[in-house]
Order: structure tokens, then C-alpha cells, then sequence
């Protein structure tokens, strides 16, 4: 089945509570962007209220099939994105740096410690390591 039906377009939101609606592929790129989309050219909605939504006819998280909704923004009124704080990059570089730590061997690992192992793959394959330290 399509993912485009003629009920999802609906520019003046007449059958969508005033909400302009487009179909797959039916709103103007230029004009609306996703909040994605505005990531990518590094931007943010600021805040401005949802401006027109586009429906499709699409897989659903339950696995089944059904209506999805993407929610637009207006381009014109989004916002550079804010640069992380230093206090953010610090709280970003600990975090990623805690997943690179062993548990075992307390080393920083140039990887992430795999959970499956729970330890880095020198103390896995090399369990006497433990053993020699303590
Ligand atoms: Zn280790």
C-alpha cells in the first residue's frame, strides 16, 4: 500500500484541528523542517509552537502497520543551536570515558568496554591478570 493517501493532505488543517497536514513528500522543504532536519543544519525550533504535521501510511512501533506523524517546524523561525557548555562537555567526556573504563584492570580503554563482558577484551581473554594484581 502507498504510504501517500489523498486523506492525509490537508493544507488548511480544516480536517485536522486548524494543523496543516501534508502527505509523504507534500510540504515544502524550504519552508518546514522536521526537528531533526533543523539538527542537521544546526538549528533548534526555539521554542516556536508545532507548525504543520506530515502523515503517512507507514510500519508503527507495535509492529503492525498504521497512520505516522511527523511533526514540522517553521525554518523561519528556528535558532542556531546553543554549542554545549564546557560543564556539558566535561559531564559528555566523563560519561564516555567511564564506558571506556575496565572494571577489572581500571584501565582506559581506546574502545567502549563491551557489556556483554563487563571488563575490556585484555582482561577477558587474560583472567589470571586479576589474580598477579591482588
Ligand atoms: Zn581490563
Amino acid at each position: 500500500m502507498s504510504r501517500i493517501r489523498a486523506e492525509y493532505m490537508d493544507p488548511a488543517g480544516v480536517r485536522h484541528g486548524g494543523l496543516p497536514t501534508a502527505h509523504w513528500g507534500g510540504a515544502d522543504p524550504t519552508v518546514y523542517a522536521t526537528r531533526r532536519q533543523l539538527a542537521k543544519d544546526r538549528l533548534q525550533p526555539n521554542r516556536q509552537p508545532i507548525a504543520a504535521q506530515i502523515l503517512w501510511w507507514g510500519i508503527t512501533g507495535y509492529g503492525g502497520y498504521g497512520t505516522r506523524v511527523a511533526y514540522l517546524y517553521r525554518r523561519d523561525l528556528a535558532a542556531p543551536k546553543r554549542p554545549a557548555t564546557p560543564a556539558q562537555l566535561a559531564a559528555l567526556e566523563k560519561a564516555n570515558r567511564a564506558r571506556r573504563t575496565c572494571s577489572t584492570c581500571e584501565q582506559v580503554k581506546p574502545y567502549v568496554i563491551p557489556r556483554s563482558l563487563g571488563e575490556c577484551i585484555d582482561c577477558h581473554d587474560a583472567p589470571w591478570i586479576e589474580q598477579e594484581a591482588a
